[in-house]
């Protein structure tokens, strides 16, 4: 099987990447954030305090997630219900993340990751897939973008999408992710030693995608066509 991982900071544009270039080369994308997503907005409505490694731990025993690929797209099922869009809200991003630096969720989630990259050629992207889930993929990228570049394109999306977007406040929202994500014990978000880092900050979403499939191509081996 070839794994890809892409790991990197919130905002650098792995999931919209990973999404092309998963159909691109007939692969599976899978989206770990969308897992720890989902985990945090269980606890959000639950009203529990995402600190406290205690109370999330017993969270834990009463949610099972899993991933459905429908219409080559991933539907990510809490419980059963899918919530493929509400975990796409900032409040989820930021849940994810306070939840996402205890080791009982990692460990809850690490096998569901490692399952998957097993049974399929996988687009992986999150923050320590290369480095933890599969130390021994095929190849990795860490993919990065300064934090003006990444508030500007998620102000970007935001506005699309009809929300509101303060770019004060989604700058220190993704400083604060890149912080908590970068400083935690467990599983930290760094560059793994064999990752190839690709700075999108100057380039467009075509020069970005050119650039990783190029990339991947070569180093896994691919011919030009999907596989
Ligand atoms: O990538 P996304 O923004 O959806 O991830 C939400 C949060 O989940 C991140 O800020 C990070 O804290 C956490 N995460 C993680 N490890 C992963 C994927 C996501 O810690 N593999």
């Amino acid at each position: 099987m070839i794994s890809v991982a892409i790991d990197g900071p919130s905002g650098a544009g792995k999931s919209s990447m990973a999404k092309t270039l998963a159909a691109e080369l007939g692969f599976i994308y899978v989206d770990t954030g969308a897992m720890y997503r989902s985990i945090g907005l269980y606890g959000m409505r639950k009203g529990i305090d995402l600190h406290n490694e205690e109370t999330v731990k017993e969270l834990l025993k009463e949610i099972s997630i899993r991933l459905a690929f429908e219409d080559g797209s991933q539907h990510i099922y809490l419980n059963n219900e899918d919530v493929s869009q509400e975990i796409r809200k900032e409040e989820a991003g930021m849940a994810a993340s306070a939840v996402a630096s205890q080791t009982a969720v990692r460990q809850f989630l690490l096998d569901l990751q490692r399952n998957l990259a097993q049974n399929h050629n996988v687009l992986m992207d999150g923050r320590d897939i290369g480095t933890v889930i599969l130390p021994n993929a095929t190849v990795k990228i860490y993919l990065t973008a300064s934090v003006q570049a990444r508030t500007e394109r998620r102000c970007k999306q935001l506005q699309e999408k009809g929300q509101s977007a303060d770019f004060e406040t989604v700058k220190k929202d993704i400083e604060q992710r890149d912080w908590q994500d970068i400083n935690r014990k467990t599983a930290p978000l760094k560059k793994a030693e064999d990752a190839f880092e690709v700075d999108t900050s100057d380039m467009t979403l075509e020069q970005s995608f050119e650039t990783m499939l190029q990339l991947i191509r070569k180093q896994a081996g691919l011919k030009g066509e999907s596989i």
